[in-house]
């Protein structure tokens, strides 16, 4: 709830016919955070993401850098500063490294909104080699993504989505499928992608990855919040271990 939040949700709502997907979620992320969303399947966390990124239409209200963006198409939201990763977030096979990222580099009249918002801050990635030299990819720029380790790949994705003036990513089960080593580089690589700054939304269901690298989590369940807080607090809440961390 800090009033510098780079990203904030309040009393977001989805609805799909008589599904509440998600129901009245308050949520923020401060710049250089890593905020963990976490829950059961089908709790709502991806269509969080796709009603804060407006891929799905939802009520309520989202502001990035204080500006309400629940207006916005997709395009212009991207434009405010935040990227998402997608839970099937392939990269493509044909194309290098730095090829996948080029991909995402946006167009010229996107500029003129970070300006609007973020007046006088400078975004701390810009270019597809400032992207990979954060996720320490330098020297995987001209390889294809099948010459990389699978915790190397998904790093392409995150540096993708980061590429173009990102302040704040959202980043949907970005260690699924890795390994307990693969998972903690991971993590290692969000928390210097934040040291620079960059707000971090990650949902992931690897408790020992989500409870190490994060700030604060959020609980879903069944479309609401059902806690929040320090990462011990959520870990030691009777309500999560039964909704939640009991059954993982
Ligand atoms: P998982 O951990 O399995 O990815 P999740 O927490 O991301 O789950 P969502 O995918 O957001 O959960 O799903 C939330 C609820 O909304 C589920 O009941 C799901 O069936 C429903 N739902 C999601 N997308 C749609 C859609 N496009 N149309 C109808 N119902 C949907």
């Amino acid at each position: 709830e800090a009033a510098g939040a780079l990203l904030q949700a309040r009393g977001l709502s989805v609805r799909y016919g008589g599904v509440v997907a998600n129901d009245d979620i308050t949520l923020d992320v401060g710049a250089g955070e890593i905020v963990g969303l976490i829950g059961p399947n089908g709790a709502g966390k991806t269509t969080f993401v796709d009603a804060v990124t407006g891929f799905t239409k939802s009520t309520g209200e989202v502001t990035m850098g204080g500006v309400r963006i629940d207006g916005y198409s997709p395009h212009r939201r991207r434009g405010t500063g935040m990227a998402r990763t997608w839970q099937a977030g392939e990269l493509f096979a044909d194309l290098t490294v730095a090829e996948n990222l080029a991909v995402a580099v946006q167009k010229p009249g996107l500029k003129a909104l970070f300006a609007d918002i973020f007046t006088g801050s400078k975004p701390p990635v810009k270019t597809i080699d400032e992207a990979l030299t954060m996720v320490g990819l330098t020297d995987a720029a001209d390889r294809h993504p099948s010459e990389l380790a699978l915790g190397q790949q998904k790093l392409v994705g995150v540096a993708r989505a980061l590429v173009g003036g990102t302040k704040m990513v959202l980043l949907d089960e970005p260690a699924a499928g890795l390994d307990t080593h693969e998972s903690r580089d991971f993590g290692n690589e969000l928390r210097r992608i934040a040291a620079t700054g960059i707000g971090v939304l990650l949902i992931d269901h690897d408790m020992s990855l989500v409870l190490d690298v994060c700030h604060r989590l959020y609980v879903l369940d069944f479309g609401k919040v059902i806690a929040a807080g320090a990462p011990q607090e959520i870990r030691d809440d009777p309500r999560v271990v039964s909704a939640y961390l009991g059954s993982a």
